[in-house]
């Protein structure tokens, strides 16, 4: 059984989908809010708080996609899994560098979503309090990372893109990804600021020369390897 406080914002405009992912999440245990269109999903992303969106991307009145990059410019981290009927490749990619943190498509088993969404909780949800790769320990309740049991000086920002990474292991995102989802609304930081801080990232966490975790992905950005 879920926890009985996880709140999940459900967004989906087919009806019976709705109501019937409605009826299953809520027998799971979780609190549900439903929204059949953009705008209520907007409002509700605007006045409460969330565990989990799940969010359609073909909605009557707006792409579910904007709806995910409107959430990441205003620093809203909210764990988000996309359910689309689209399962092109490009849509999965673009969705995953949005800011999405899973992708299921249409049709799919319930079973599936609750395992998804399970895995997604649990990961944002500091189950894991303690990230380990290489010979860096990275204390997530603490936001502290050790090298060999000696602390890592890292600034906010640097530490902020480095726990991006170790939550979204293997996927490749573009520098304006990152800029995007990473440095605050309004900054002037550009795609060569990432670069720079993957630089500072490879010294004190990695290694500078030879980069094992911190992969550059040519005409693209950085994937980081756990
Ligand atoms: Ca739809």
């Amino acid at each position: 059984m879920a926890d009985k406080e996880t709140q999940i914002l459900l967004v989906e405009d087919e009806p019976s989908l709705l109501a019937g992912l409605l009826l299953n999440l809520q027998l799971e245990g979780y609190r549900v809010t439903a929204a059949p269109n953009g705008a209520l999903a907007v409002n509700h992303l605007k006045n409460g708080k969330f565990d989990l969106v799940i969010l359609d991307l073909m909605l009557p009145d707006m792409n579910g996609m904007d709806i995910l990059a409107q959430m990441r410019d205003r620093g809203d981290y909210t764990p988000v899994l996309i359910l689309s009927a689209r399962d092109e490749i490009e849509t999965k990619v673009q969705g995953l560098s949005t800011g999405a943190d899973d992708y299921l498509t249409k049709p799919f088993d319930v079973k599936e979503l609750y395992a998804r969404v399970q895995a997604i909780l649990r990961r944002h949800n500091g189950a894991v309090n303690n990230v380990s790769f290489g010979d860096i320990k990275v204390f997530l309740d603490e936001r502290r990372v050790e090298k060999n049991g000696r602390e890592v000086h890292l600034t906010p920002l640097e530490y902020d893109l480095l726990v991006y990474f170790i939550k979204n292991p293997s996927i490749a995102f573009s520098r304006e990804a990152l800029l995007r989802n990473i440095w605050p609304t309004g900054t002037d930081a550009t795609v060569r600021t990432v670069d720079n801080f993957i630089v500072t990232l490879r010294k004190k966490v990695d290694d500078h020369r030879k980069p094992r975790h911190f992969i550059t992905v040519r005409g693209h950005g950085y994937r980081f390897n756990i």
